[in-house]
């Protein structure tokens, strides 16, 4: 039966020793609980880092056999490992420059990305360890980036998801990263690549087509023939659990407590772990300036402010601890009163039922970080507020604040727009409290965590789906035999050819791809066989057609069906064509040339093209689309169709289509073996048009109408090869 593996930096679970016995506790984290689901069923496994350092091989067994009770296996690491992998790599490199702040504290030092490299791989041993084919991996965060890859190359058919918990930076910030290019490797290892918001996904999306020779379409990765989704999957929380916690008995006592301590005071709660991503000191900042703003509220406000401890042996976190106290202490002693303190600080960890407390509690709950994957917090104040009242003040920075978009949305930079903000909760109507917080509540009732991971894994399931559909589709040895014995069989046979990007590759000046000597001699092996009638159906102008191929034996069709030729005789075009439109819209594409460098027009007959494959990487997308948006009604009106093709994007009369000239062709012809290759969209009408029982075949491996594809023009050239070489064998044994 097969199973699915989570991987993550740290095992799901607290583990403390006493005079060398273990003990385990589980962690609290929403992902733990989330992922509980999943983990503890089947055969299914967690790998991680237990989260202390053992050397001695007889504890390690000792916890082997422990975890493994909770299906969870270990990745033990040494403390050179933790300091250069996770604290030098992960935490010094990675996280400050996805949290854009590289410029202050990014330290690309080698020795951190030598060791980030070996600990993937000691992940990577760990997971093909126990992965059977069948499996699923599920690899998270940004200390496994390079683990989705390293598992691909020695396993490749396994299903691999990979989830991103932090943001996702623009590419101008991703790309200060030395190893910038590996990274992005590492991570299209996987099939399916989730982020938590829209933002990360266009940002990754951009970073991996300008780093990599890798391009997309929508949200698909084509990398070679491997296509890779990428989407967002925005984190939720276990909401019943913070729901239903008001009613614990020790919760309630808590509550007691906070609102017998803050009688008639507005409470305005804020916690977060100590990080400099997370704005505590502009937060500090703002609420400072309220106080001095707005002094009629001194002694009715307070601010309760939990900060997590964490990774504050780091010098740059016990800095930021130092302000923090220092801030705090001055604020403090500059407006605290005989029975009144603004600031309740505490630098520790709460237990849950204080936590719940807490955000059942306060009025206000003011979370403004500077940057953020998500935030839990601003979530769990939501599913704690059972009677929908409260405020909730989110940053937009937040990935939260894209789904809760009914909190009072602030700029964290903008510290008098928070202290304003926070003086219209304090002041907020009732009715309007519970309008927002309901609409809130649905929300994280909805996208809760046990959906999260519901979508997450449907939907790397249906990626995986559609790629084995791909494969069974790719011709094979198998189903490239069984076509040549269908062809050998027959003896009155029509092939329709495309030509650029079917027979030959793409070339960035478009005279360049003329044919060559082998593709010569493959069209006359063809033709040569009396059965054979070949066209060649192509969206060139007729003149570079009959140059190329007029003294051949070989229909030629030119600029999409506008043009026919049969062989031996003259061109011939589709009748009652018009070309008066182009008077209208060349002037239209040359304002596009005079604005894009590197771009051109091509005139056709009854076409017009404008390339872009030599503009500047995504300026040439962006005034594609600009064009198609501008010329779309009066395309329309004019009886023209707009193609958007391969770095280009073509007009042409509505009349015109490969898919009709290709059925004028067979028509009453009798034919018993129909073929036709093409790659693009234009083709697309002709595999659409053909006979059923017709072998289409599409060059390149996106969506396609095509029953069959092939990744590139050298494997169609040694199909159509095959054909007659493989064939005239068969016949001779045959005979
Ligand atoms: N939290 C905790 N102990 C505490 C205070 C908070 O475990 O004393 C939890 C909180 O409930 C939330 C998590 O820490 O689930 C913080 O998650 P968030 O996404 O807000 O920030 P992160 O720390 O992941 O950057």
């Amino acid at each position: 039966m097969s199973k699915t593996i989570i991987v993550s930096n740290r095992l799901p679970v607290k583990i403390t020793e006493n005079d060398g016995e273990y003990m385990l506790s589980p962690s609290e984290g929403g992902l733990a609980t989330g992922l509980g689901s999943i983990y503890k069923q089947n055969d299914n496994i967690w790998i991680g880092w237990p989260g202390l350092e053992i050397t001695e091989d007889d504890k390690k067994e000792k916890i082997i056999r422990q975890l493994k009770q909770q299906s969870l296996l270990p990745v033990f690491l040494s403390q050179e490992e933790i300091s250069e992998y996770y604290e030098g790599f992960s935490n010094d490199v990675l996280w400050p420059v996805f949290h854009y702040y590289a410029s202050t504290y990014a330290n690309y030092k080698q020795s951190n990305w030598d060791f980030y490299q070996k600990v993937n791989e000691k992940f990577k041993d760990a997971v093909l360890k126990t992965a059977k084919p069948g499996d699923t991996i599920w690899v998270h965060d940004y200390q496994l980036m390079l683990l989705p890859a390293l598992i691909r190359e020695e396993q490749p058919d396994l299903a691999i998801g990979f989830f991103l918990h932090i943001p996702f930076p623009s590419y101008e910030m991703f790309r200060l990263i030395p190893w910038r290019a590996e990274l992005i490797h590492g991570v299209l290892g996987a099939d399916l690549i989730g982020f938590h918001t829209f933002d990360d996904v266009r940002h990754f999306l951009n970073a991996a087509t300008r780093i990599l020779p890798v391009t997309s379409s929508a949200n698909i990765i084509s990398d070679g023939e491997r296509s890779i989704v990428v989407e967002s999957f925005p984190m939720g929380i276990d909401e019943k659990k913070y729901a239903s916690l008001p009613n614990d008995p020790q919760v309630k006592k808590d509550i007691k407590l906070i609102q017998d301590t803050f009688k008639n005071i507005k409470l305005v709660v804020t916690i977060d772990r100590l990080d400099y991503s997370k704005g505590i000191l502009q937060r500090l900042q703002a609420f400072e300036h309220l106080l001095e703003q707005y002094p009629q509220y001194k002694e009715k406000i307070a601010l309760y402010m939990v900060v997590v401890p964490s990774r504050d042996t780091v010098p740059q976190y016990a800095q930021l601890r130092d302000q923090i106290d220092k801030r705090v202490g001055s604020i403090n002693a500059v407006y605290r009163t005989m029975d009144w303190t603004p600031i309740h600080y505490y630098y520790r960890s709460l237990p849950i039922e204080m936590l719940s407390a807490l955000y059942y509690t306060a009025d206000i709950c003011l979370v403004t970080p500077m940057r953020d994957g998500m935030n839990l917090v601003s979530k769990e104040y939501v599913a704690s507020r059972i009677n929908n009242d409260g405020v909730l003040i989110l940053s937009e920075m937040a990935g939260a604040s894209k789904e809760l978009i009914d909190a009072l949305i602030v700029n964290p930079n903008n510290t008098v727009e928070v202290a304003d903000t926070i003086i219209r909760a304090i002041n907020m109507p009732l009715d309007e409290q519970q309008r927002r917080m309901q609409q809130m509540r649905q929300m994280v009732s909805k996208f809760n965590i046990s959906h999260w991971v519901k979508i997450f894994m449907d939907k790397l399931k249906e990626v995986i789906q559609f790629q084995r559909s791909m494969q069974t589709r790719y011709i094979g040895s198998a189903t490239q035999q069984s076509i040549i014995n269908r062809y050998a069989k027959t003896n009155k046979r029509i092939i329709f050819l495309d030509y650029d990007g079917t027979l030959v590759d793409f070339k960035s000046n478009i005279e360049q791809a003329s044919p060559d000597e082998e593709l010569y001699r493959i069209l006359i092996q063809l033709t040569e066989d009396p059965a054979n009638h070949v066209v060649l159906i192509s969206g060139r102008r007729h003149e570079n057609l009959a140059e190329w191929f007029g003294d051949h034996r070989i229909d030629l069709v030119a600029e999409h069906g506008a043009w026919f030729k049969k062989q031996k005789t003259s061109w011939h075009k589709l009748p009652g064509l018009s070309a008066q439109w182009k008077h209208d819209i060349l002037p239209i594409l040359e304002t596009y040339v005079d604005r894009t460098p590197g771009t051109f027009i091509e005139k056709k007959s009854y076409s017009l093209v404008w390339h872009y494959r030599k503009a500047q990487k995504g300026l040439g997308e962006l005034r594609a689309g600009e064009l198609m948006n501008n010329l779309k009604y009066l395309a329309n009106d004019k009886g023209l169709q707009l193609l958007p093709g391969d770095k280009v994007v073509e007009i042409k009369n509505m009349e015109i289509n490969k898919g009709k000239a290709a059925l004028t062709l067979i028509d009453n012809n009798n034919y018993d073996f129909i073929m036709a290759l093409g790659d693009d969209y234009t083709d697309e009408d002709i595999f659409k048009a053909l006979p059923e029982g017709a072998v289409t075949i599409k060059i390149g491996s996106s969506l396609s109408a095509a029953k069959f594809y092939l990744r590139t023009p050298g494997e169609a050239r040694r199909l159509l090869k095959n054909l007659t070489e493989n064939s005239a064998v068969d016949k001779l044994i045959n005979d």
